[in-house]
Order: structure tokens, then sequence, then C-alpha cells
């Protein structure tokens, strides 16, 4: 557990390829590696959705 908040970048791990991604809050949830828009949160390893807008 983190006492400090970092909403500066979120780490996931690819759905794809397995790399960790770092993301920023406003970036496009896509692996950086493969393109795959599937990526697992790296605390909860919930599955995150690309968020089409
Ligand atoms: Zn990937």
């Amino acid at each position: 557990m983190d006492p400090q908040p970092q909403p500066e970048q979120v780490k996931y791990i690819c759905g794809g390829c397995g790399e960790e991604v770092t993301l920023k809050p406003n970036e496009k949830v896509q692996c950086r590696h493969c393109d795959y828009s599937i990526l697992f949160k790296k605390r909860t390893r919930r599955i995150v959705e690309f968020l089409a807008r």
C-alpha cells in the first residue's frame, strides 16, 4: 500500500505479449510492444478493456 498517490503513471501488463507497459492516465490503453489493446493492471490484475470514444 503506497501512502502517496501516484496519478502520473500506471503500470500494466500486456495481455498479448506479457510486457510491462507504463501509461499515463490520459493515454490510450494499448501495448507499445505489440499494439494489443487489452492490458492487465499490475496491482489488481483486473482486465482493462480499451474504451472507445
Ligand atoms: Zn504487448
